[in-house]
């Protein structure tokens, strides 16, 4: 299936709770970014909805075989499930790219397919924790269990709806909990559809419950609750501050949180190849229109290729058209909603009258469709204090500075707040590994950037971007307690 149209999809509207859509009273409007058109009313969960989810996941941990049946079983049933979402691509596929900034194709090609994945990769897990004999002595032996901790509260950012999605809940099913999940208020209504394909595998109701609502209600009263056992969030540094107040006053309780990013991309004169790495760079900061954690946003060149980097970029900036989501061959993103393109606008015209020069871009494209597309945009800026520089845009907003030396452009990519990820681009392996060990970043590229299907590598930040690991077997022991037994072994 190619291009779709936008007013012919049903939308599965309501909680998902217990194995069952629940209708809830409408009360925040959900918007297309593609032409701003309001497409549904959100149902928003009180205190009490929350409370009625989380005993729903209570009660199918406490009551149903999901946590003890054999493990095997239960990476069957996600197996299932993940079959299950890639024979229903066409309507996930549709359903992620309607409401979000992910076009369809990209949404038919990544999302879907990648979220299916991940849910196989954590599945091979569930076997794999049966714990281990943790210390022997000729008294007693002793044992280290592995068991689920009960209820997960996830909370999921809008930027890419279903595979955030993935990254929460596929880890903590793995390890035998059940999940109550709530979606971005903005990007409400995949993860309903991803919940029920789970029960329709063979995954118990109960085990895997969405709420709809806003963050500071639904969310909020979600972290505060006490039959959350833990919460993993994905989203700004700001609430993830929030969430961990609300779990500390509350618990404590445990948190994985994957937070904001600022991540820098360090050019070397050797690059073999300048075309290539341009191309690398330009998908890095207009890739989701820069709506992205990783986004490459803090260009640092060394400084013979500044002119002709930037030439080659503002020639692929240029190309960029924006498109509708959900029509086949758009490959340049909207901006989630009119509040995040006033955003990306302040930040920019912020940057100039702090001293950055345009180089591309800087305004938003002219439509006569509603939505917001902004165009991406390049800023030379000499000095780190630039707001461009310090905070996260979200926007296709890319900054580049010029250094002279390898030291200057370590000292250039460190920043004050943020560590998510950085990308280094040299023909010198030492030089590479030497800024590997230096940079303070999660995740670091070499000659490329992004991520494919390596689940095994763990995502997460350093500094204020995070604390805990999504993805690989540090996602799924997060979602465990280690019980230690000692049996006493005297005659
Ligand atoms: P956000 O923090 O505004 O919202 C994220 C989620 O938190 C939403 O579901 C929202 O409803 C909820 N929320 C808001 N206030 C809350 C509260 N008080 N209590 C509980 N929940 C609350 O973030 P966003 O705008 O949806 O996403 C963009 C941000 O996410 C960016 O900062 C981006 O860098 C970050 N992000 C990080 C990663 C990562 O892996 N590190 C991945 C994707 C996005």
């Amino acid at each position: 299936m190619a291009s779709f149209d936008p007013d012919r999809i049903s939308l599965p509207d309501g909680h998902y709770i217990h194995g069952r859509l629940v209708p809830g009273t409408g009360a925040l409007a959900v918007s297309r970014p593609s032409d701003g058109k309001v497409y549904a009313m959100l149902p928003a969960a009180d205190a009490g909805c929350v409370d009625e989810a989380v005993d729903s996941a209570r009660r199918a941990f406490t009551h149903s075989d999901w946590a003890r049946r054999p493990p095997r079983e239960r990476a069957r049933a996600m197996r299932r499930w993940a079959d299950l979402i890639e024979a229903d691509i066409d309507d996930l596929a549709a359903l992620e790219s309607l409401g979000s900034t992910r076009p369809i194709d990209q949404a038919r090609a990544w999302d879907v397919p990648y979220t299916a994945e991940g849910i196989r990769f954590f599945a091979e897990f569930a076997d794999k924790c049966g714990g281990e004999v943790a210390a022997t002595a000729s008294d007693h032996l002793g044992m280290q269990i592995a068991e689920p901790l009960g209820v997960v509260g996830a909370i999921a950012p809008w930027n890419f709806p279903l595979s955030m999605t993935c990254w929460k809940v596929a880890p903590a099913l793995a390890a035998g909990n059940t999940v109550v999940l709530k979606p971005s208020e903005l990007t409400p209504f995949s993860a309903v559809r991803l919940a029920a394909l789970a029960v329709e595998a063979g995954i118990p109701p109960g085990v895997f419950n969405v709420i709809q609502g806003s963050g500071p209600v639904a969310g909020e009263a979600l972290c505060r609750h006490p039959g959350v056992a833990k919460v993993t969030f994905t989203g700004s540094t700001e609430t993830g501050r929030t969430i961990m107040r609300a779990c500390a006053e509350t618990g404590p309780k445990p948190v994985t949180l994957e937070l904001g990013g600022k991540s820098p991309q360090l050019v070397f004169a050797d690059v073999p190849d300048l075309d290539r790495t341009a191309q690398t760079l330009a998908a890095a900061i207009t890739g989701n229109a820069g709506q992205v954690c990783v986004a490459g946003s803090r260009l640092l060149v060394e400084r013979p290729l500044l002119a002709p980097l930037v030439e080659r970029l503002q020639q692929r900036f240029a190309s960029l058209e924006p498109g509708l989501t959900w029509h086949s061959g758009t490959r340049f993103s909207p901006l989630i909603s009119a509040v995040q393109a006033e955003r990306v606008e302040t930040i920019v015209s912020r940057a100039r009258e702090a001293g950055a020069e345009l180089l591309a871009g800087g305004t938003r494209f002219e439509t006569d469709r509603g939505g917001c597309f902004y165009r991406p945009t390049i800023l030379q800026v000499e000095t780190s204090d630039n707001p461009a520089v310090r905070e996260e845009i979200f926007g296709p907003v890319l900054t580049i500075q010029a250094f002279d030396d390898e030291e200057e452009a370590l000292g250039l990519a460190e920043h004050e707040v943020y560590g998510l990820a950085a990308g280094v681009h040299t023909a010198d392996l030492g030089r590479a590994l030497r800024a590997v060990r230096r940079l303070s970043a999660g995740t670091v590229w070499v000659n490329r950037y992004g991520r494919s299907h390596d689940y095994i590598l763990p995502t997460g930040g350093y500094k204020r971007s995070g604390i805990g690991r999504d993805l690989g077997r540090a996602a799924f022991e997060a979602n465990l307690h280690h019980k230690s037994v000692l049996i006493d072994l005297t005659p």
